[in-house]
């Protein structure tokens, strides 16, 4: 149920959209369990049927990620994957797809599988360059331009304008991947994008806790109508706790992003033009490539995301993860305790990622903590 909601993201969030539970006007909204529901003597239903394609837990959060968004709707999934995949599935043999060489690694690699065996054309193209997009398109093919800024692991920022201005040029929609962003730094649709992505695992959710994953839409058309089909049909949604614990996470979205966003860009100030660093890759330092364009499309902040590329290659970027203490080695981002991550051993051998780097995934901690175990990590 929905009471007063004020005119601020983190009013909207703080407040969950004024939420409560009808029933025992607790001020938490409550649990749905369910998995069926009451049908009439009439045979109709006076509410919802089943739980795989439509669960009450889902509405809350669903409607808050669509205010946070500027969308019309929004759909849990059952982990980022699941969202994203969800678009692809919903398109025809023969469709082509235009989506970045740098991009989240697991999505790309299951990308180039499915294209090959469901029939799509797929050119992976380098989104910093408007140019590149605009050759790649097929126009009356080209279906989905698929965008992630600031895109993993090095954080390449592409113009969502741009790029939504030569896909709807063409026929196609673009996606946009917002988890590294959230809607707080940077609102898609503002900027032309037809539908929005998240790994809600990510900043949404926030501990590290909860696999989920989002779609937020600029308007349902028949293609939303699709990919709301595949999600009834492949069952590929969360369960109604994690749901709930989404929830409760975002409530504290506002303050946890601008925290990280802080430590984020502490920690790339420090270490900009450091001995032990061969190159910081972070959008809020003014020498990144995509500095003008993040800070047009970025508010707030540039995001919690950088990466470190060590002084003496790949042996010293491995010897400088195993020597911290404070920062945790795990993959993953967007939690409260900072991650540190040899990308280039996990995404293997066709991966765009340099082998010195490290993928710093900032937390809320004190940004003097997390540059004081970094010089230690990194000392000769
Ligand atoms: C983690 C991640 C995904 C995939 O989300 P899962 O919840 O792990 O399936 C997609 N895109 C980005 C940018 C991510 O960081």
């Amino acid at each position: 149920m929905t009471v007063e909601q004020g005119q601020s993201p983190e009013t909207w969030l703080a407040r969950a959209l004024g939420s409560h539970d009808a029933e025992t006007h607790g001020v938490v909204p409550g649990i749905h369990p369910a998995t069926t529901f009451l049908r009439g003597g009439d045979l109709t239903y006076p509410g919802l049927v089943y739980a795989r394609p439509a669960n009450p837990t889902f509405a809350t959060p669903e409607a808050l990620l669509s205010k946070l968004e500027g969308a019309a709707e929004s759909l849990l999934f059952g982990s980022g994957m699941a969202a994203a995949t969800a678009v692809f599935q919903a398109l025809q043999p023969g469709d082509h797809v235009v989506a970045p060489k740098v991009m989240y690694w697991a999505l790309r690699r299951w990308l180039k599988q499915f294209c090959a065996h469901w029939g799509l054309g797929l050119d992976l193209v380098d989104m910093t360059d408007s140019d590149a997009i605009a050759a790649a398109v097929r126009p009356g093919r080209t279906r989905i331009v698929w965008v992630e800024t600031p895109a993993n692991p090095t954080w390449d920022i592409t113009d969502l304008a741009a790029a939504a201005d030569i896909a709807h040029r063409a026929g196609a929609r673009l996606v946009v991947d917002n988890t590294v962003p959230t809607p707080l730094l940077t609102r898609p649709i503002e900027h032309g994008a037809d539908i929005v992505m998240h790994a809600a695992t990510k900043y949404l959710n926030g501990h590290s806790d909860v696999l989920m994953g989002t779609l937020s839409v600029a308007t349902p058309d028949a293609f939303w109508q699709r990919i709301r089909g595949v999600r009834g049909d492949l069952g590929g949604i969360p369960g109604p706790f994690e749901a709930w614990l989404l929830l409760r996470g975002m409530r504290t979205l506002a303050l946890r992003v601008d925290k990280a966003c802080a430590n984020a860009q502490a920690v790339a100030e420090h270490f900009h033009g450091h001995p032990r660093s061969a190159g910081i890759l972070y959008p809020g330092l003014p020498d990144h490539p995509g500095h003008g364009i993040a800070a047009r499309q970025m508010r707030g902040g540039f995001g919690g995301m950088l990466s470190l590329r060590v002084a003496g290659g790949e042996a010293a970027a491995v010897r400088a993860a195993a020597r911290l203490q404070l920062w945790t080695r795990a993959t993953s981002l967007g939690g409260v305790e900072s991650l540190v991550e040899h990308r280039a051993s996990v995404e293997g051998p066709d991966s765009p990622c340099p082998p010195d780097l490290l993928r710093l995934s900032c937390g809320i901690e004190s940004a003097a903590d997390l540059i004081a175990d970094l010089e230690q990590a990194l000392a000769p």
